[in-house]
């Protein structure tokens, strides 16, 4: 939010490149509603570039999850990504703001890719702060950079509250991926979920209906508890986006994303993509 508004023409240089680089015809900025500033700011500065032909910028609905490159194509350009495929291969390509900024920064001013923004937020922050920060600065300077955290923080969450991992060494750096620091307290987390009382599926369905990816992923998480991974991936566990709203609906606290990472995972390092 902050680069859209401090960085605008920035952003907007590095979507002509990446236009130009990927050869396309039309670009669409899309941002959220809740964020009338920066559709503002980007507007203004769309408007301000030469050659911004065939580029606007749209508000699409916030909703959650909105950002995934699958969820974004679907509401903006009302086309599906089959599952097993990638949005290039129906001709889209998706690029975040943080990106085309540093597209800009490397072609034109040659500079590489040493510092990122990260948010560092959550209520048991003293200072939540927008940090311009090097990649590699331990999480834990970020955090005393902040003011340190209260007596009520519970967990250290890498990313947001539902896509984040939660990581147990403060000493853990930042990557060039990582958009923000949130830390969370124990009402937050929930009594429940903070207790670990996890108790049987009682197939409610609730997981299946909230699946953006229309997956069923407690068919999934069991077939990964139990070893079962060509089960898994018989049933299109490397199109799970990782949004979490499976494990946060479940009624009976099931860590359905947490089985499902694990499994993709396990998946990868059976076909050598990563290593042990
Ligand atoms: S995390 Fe759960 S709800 Fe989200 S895409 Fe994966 S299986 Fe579906
Ligand atoms: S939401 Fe939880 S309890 Fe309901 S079917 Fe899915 S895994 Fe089972």
């Amino acid at each position: 939010y902050r680069l859209m508004l401090e960085h605008s023409r920035q952003i907007i240089a590095g979507i002509k490149l990446a236009k130009k680089a990927s050869g396309c015809t039309k670009v669409i900025i899309a941002i959220e509603d809740n964020k009338p500033r920066a559709i503002k700011v980007m507007y203004a500065a769309l408007r301000a570039s030469s050659g911004s032909e065939n580029i606007s910028v749209t508000a699409v609905k916030t909703k959650y999850p909105q950002g995934g490159e699958r969820q974004l194509i679907r509401s903006i350009l009302k086309k599906h990504v089959p599952t097993g495929t990638i949005p290039p291969m129906i001709g889209v390509v998706i690029v975040n703001v943080a990106t085309a900024a540093a597209i800009a920064e490397a072609v034109i001013f040659d500079r590489p890719l040493t510092h990122r923004v990260v948010t560092v937020t959550g209520k048991a922050v003293a200072k939540p702060s927008n940090l311009y920060a090097a990649i590699g600065t331990p999480v834990k300077d970020l955090l005393e950079f902040c003011g340190g955290v209260t007596e009520k923080s519970a967990k250290v969450v890498m990313g947001g509250p539902m896509m984040g991992i939660a990581i147990a060494d403060l000493n853990m750096p930042i990557t060039k991926t990582t958009g923000s620091i949130t830390i969370l307290t124990k009402d937050q987390i929930g009594k429940a979920k903070f207790e670990r009382r996890q108790t049987a599926c009682i197939r409610c369905g609730r997981c299946l209906e909230v699946c953006p990816e229309n997956l069923n992923p407690t068919k999934i998480a069991h077939a990964v508890k139990y070893g079962r991974l060509d089960i898994a991936e018989d049933h299109y566990i490397s199109a799970c986006i990782e949004c979490g709203c499976c494990s946060f609906i479940c009624p009976a606290q099931i860590e359905l994303t947490g089985h499902i990472k694990t499994g993709k995972i396990f998946i990868a390092r059976e076909k050598k993509k990563m290593p042990e």
